[in-house]
């Protein structure tokens, strides 16, 4: 029988991250072992404290495991060097937060164009913006746009080095419902038009119905993984 092999984006092993304060040990991930397929939207869901942070900054390269591995296509993040770090997050990770983090003197496009000067293969700014649905806002500054806006211009300055990856931890987190759904979809035409994968951390277990694949946390440890059989559309979801 042909063996098919699966293409990941990553691959844990057995992921620990215990943080030490004083006397007090805090078992944040306690042997994770999940593969991320290459090309997937995934909504990452679970209580507050289960992970899930952690486990998106560890294979973001943002903090490193206590012990364990992660693969990023075959490569162990922890075989790095603090430089070769830098360039993997420069060159394959995309991040989106909560908090937008643009730079308010500067425009939409001017945000977006700061990534695209230190990446390899960037996209042209005005294109990323088109995707978000913002090219009519290019000029605008971020005090001049609404959050939902904003964290599209976020997207776009993420999305515009073509990464290989777009890690997100609660983009719709401060936005209300209409505004989320509006960045939900500029993330999935994201994932669609240039088969990023997408990785979603969020409270709200309605986006879960938009994924490829749910993965549930609870205490420290991936508890379930989903597939969805069919996907709905932003709009459909029950905010
Ligand atoms: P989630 O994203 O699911 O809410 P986190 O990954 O943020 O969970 O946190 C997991 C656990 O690790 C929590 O108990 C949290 O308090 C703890 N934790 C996270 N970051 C730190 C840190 N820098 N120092 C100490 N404890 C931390």
């Amino acid at each position: 029988m042909k063996q098919q092999k699966m293409t990941y984006s990553f691959k844990t092993e057995s992921l620990k991250k215990t943080y030490v304060s004083g006397e007090t040990q805090v078992h944040a991930l306690r042997g994770v072992d999940i593969e991320i397929p290459s090309g997937e939207l995934i909504v990452m869901l679970g209580p507050s404290g289960s992970g899930k942070s952690t486990f998106l900054n560890i294979i973001g390269g943002l903090d490193q495991a206590t012990s364990g591995h992660v693969l990023f296509r075959g490569q162990d993040l922890a075989a790095l060097t603090n430089r070769e770090l830098t360039y993997y997050r420069r060159e394959n990770i995309g991040f989106v937060f909560q908090a937008y983090n643009l730079v308010p003197s500067l425009t939409a496009l001017e945000n977006v164009a700061l990534v695209t000067e230190i990446a390899p293969d960037p996209m042209d700014p005005m294109e990323a913006l088109e995707i978000v649905g913002l090219k009519e806002r290019a000029r605008h500054f971020p005090a001049q746009m609404s959050g939902g806006e904003q964290q599209r211009v976020a997207i776009a300055r993420a999305l515009a080095k073509q990464p290989e990856v777009m890690l997100c931890d609660e983009p719709t987190g401060a936005l209300d419902s209409a505004t989320g759904i509006v960045v939900l979809k500029a993330l999935m035409a994201v994932n669609q038009k240039y088969g990023t994968t997408c990785i979603i951390i969020t409270h709200n277990a309605s986006i879960a119905e938009l994924a490829h694949r749910v993965i549930y946390f609870a205490d420290g440890n991936v508890s379930q993984v989903k597939i969805n059989e069919s996907r709905k559309s932003p709009e459909a979801i029950n905010w």
